[in-house]
């Protein structure tokens, strides 16, 4: 479901409405910690402006974005918060999408560090 610019959580992370760890902040994105991180240093690279999913982002954006996020990984890889990462986005609710407004994930990984994603569980629709 659309969310307003005025409602949305990322939206006032954006405006400081509300708090939010910042690790890097751009003319055009802000990088900050995930909440409810999968491993520490995962972050979340988050537009300034509202647009609801990746298919919204015009194609100009979406290339600095992923320069962005390609920093963030970077930099995760030279503190040695992990060995690799995996960049991911939800996209709409079925994809697991919970805020309606674009972000993309990266995610720390280490050897044998016990994350699986997509798994798919057998039998269930
Ligand atoms: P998604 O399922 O891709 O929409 O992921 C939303 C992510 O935002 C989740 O990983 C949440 O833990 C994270 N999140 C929710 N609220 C906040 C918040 N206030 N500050 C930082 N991360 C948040
Ligand atoms: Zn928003």
């Amino acid at each position: 479901m659309a969310v307003s610019e005025k409602d949305c959580l990322f939206c006032k992370i954006v405006r400081k409405e509300i708090k939010a760890d910042i690790v890097k902040e751009g003319n055009s994105f802000i990088a900050i910690k995930d909440i409810n991180p999968v491993e520490p240093g995962h972050v979340l690279v988050i537009p300034k402006q509202h647009y609801t999913t990746l298919l919204d982002i015009p194609d100009r954006l979406g290339e600095e974005m992923l320069k962005f996020a390609k920093q963030i990984a970077s930099e995760l890889l030279e503190k040695k918060l992990g060995d690799g990462f995996n960049i991911i986005m939800n996209n709409l609710e079925p994809a697991g999408q919970l805020v309606m407004h674009a972000h993309i994930h990266i995610i720390p990984r280490k050897e044998k560090d016990g994350i699986r994603f997509f798994v798919k569980v057998l039998g269930k629709k």
